[in-house]
């Protein structure tokens, strides 16, 4: 999925529909795969910082 999302950064610099349509061309679930490992780093980092 970052390998798909660093391809898709050579076509397009910035996160614009042109970017997410790439990377859904590329990837099928893009989407959800994304949102999933956001939440996964977001629950990481606020372990992370909660322990502290
Ligand atoms: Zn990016």
């Amino acid at each position: 999925m970052i390998v798909v999302h660093e391809l898709a950064h050579l076509k397009e610099s910035d996160h614009n529909k042109a970017f997410y349509r790439l990377c859904e061309l590329m990837q099928p679930g893009y989407h959800q795969i994304e949102f999933d490992l956001r939440l996964y780093l977001t629950r990481r980092d606020l372990i992370k910082t909660s322990s502290v």
